[in-house]
């Protein structure tokens, strides 16, 4: 793309050091040094405009976005985030753009210390791919297929806001700033991750609503879950816009939470508690794993409930 240099020059003018970089933007590729007796956690996620935000956001809110997603994956994993490259799709070479969306992107970067190493400028509609790499002691890492019939199914904060908010901007009705900002700005739970190393048996990160990502950890554990929709967090801001029956798809099947949701025996819960509570992230016990597959939603008034909407796919329908 024209101007590709300097946006790069720009991009890499703004960049924090970190002393286990040994090479970072301007060459073929960064240099990384991983320390010993870690694991090298990578993962990668692509936000597309107006598939996995409104394209009318704002650039700061994208670039924050963009790298939360990442930093949320390696948070259910356990792991201490370290570096992360960024592949950048623009329209035009806007250098405004791309300051604005840096503003975000940077303000969370710093806040867990997470260098900038390379990437890639090219033209076309707004999308953006970060990898984000992060260590976790040898075997320490968690992971979807520890958990146990018997087990508690526990969810970090609240459910449902950011769908909430996306529900209000289809709506075009009244909206809430505060469901919005969890929508735009999903806080990655890197610290509670850390804090359940050895205590959580299984653990994945909420993007696609919890009927769909509890059911992957499911799948990868062989077990089955029984869920108490009267036991799901909830922020007073999304009772305050939508009753219980509204809820519930939410909190289900809407997604962009960016919570944890982990299992464990329930001889750990206290020093669950105690060690989430140290990190300032509350957690609620939402159900119980059963060795029977499949998963089943329990209403306050003891009536089964099928959620309405699968979580959101890609290429629905396609083989
Ligand atoms: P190459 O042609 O070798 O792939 P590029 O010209 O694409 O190199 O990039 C030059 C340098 O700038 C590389 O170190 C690359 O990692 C870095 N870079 C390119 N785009 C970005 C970006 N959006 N963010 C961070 N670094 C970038
Ligand atoms: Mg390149």
């Amino acid at each position: 793309m024209p101007g590709e240099f300097v946006l790069i020059d720009r991009i890499r003018a703004r960049v924090r050091a970190r002393a286990d970089v040994v090479l970072g933007i301007g060459d073929d590729a960064a240099l990384l040094r991983v320390p010993a007796g870690h694991e090298l956690v990578v993962s990668c996620d692509t936000l597309v405009s107006g598939v996995h935000f409104p394209a009318e956001t704002a650039p700061a809110d994208i670039g924050w976005k963009a790298l939360a997603v990442n930093l949320s994956d390696l948070a259910a994993m356990g792991a201490t985030p370290a570096w992360c490259t960024l592949a950048l799709t623009l329209p035009d070479a806007d250098g405004d753009w791309v300051d604005a969306f840096l503003d975000g992107f940077l303000e969370l970067a710093e806040q867990h210390d997470v260098a900038l190493v390379g990437g890639d400028t090219t033209g076309g509609p707004l999308s953006i791919t970060i990898t984000a790499h992060g260590v976790v002691p040898e075997g320490q890492a968690l992971r979807r297929d520890g958990a146990r019939a018997g087990d508690e199914v526990w969810v970090t904060g609240s459910l449902g806001d950011a769908a909430g908010a996306l529900a209000q901007w289809r709506a075009r009705g009244p909206s809430s700033a505060k469901l919005r900002h969890r929508l735009d700005r999903p806080t990655p739970r890197i610290e509670a991750g850390l804090a359940l190393r050895g205590l959580a048996t299984a653990a994945i990160d909420l993007s696609d609503g919890l009927a769909a990502d509890l059911g992957h950890v499911l799948a990868a554990s062989g077990v089955g879950a029984r869920i108490d929709l009267g036991r799901l967090p909830t922020s007073r801001t999304l009772a305050d816009h939508f009753d219980e029956a509204q809820r519930w798809p939410l909190q289900l099947s809407g997604g962009d939470d960016y919570e944890l949701c982990f299992t464990a025996p329930a001889s750990a819960a206290f020093a669950i508690e105690q060690a989430l509570a140290a990190c300032d992230v509350t957690a609620t016990v939402v159900g119980v794993l059963v060795a029977q597959p499949g998963l089943h939603f329990t209403t306050p008034e003891g009536d089964d409930h099928v959620p309405s909407v699968a979580g959101y796919q890609h290429f629905q329908g396609v083989h």
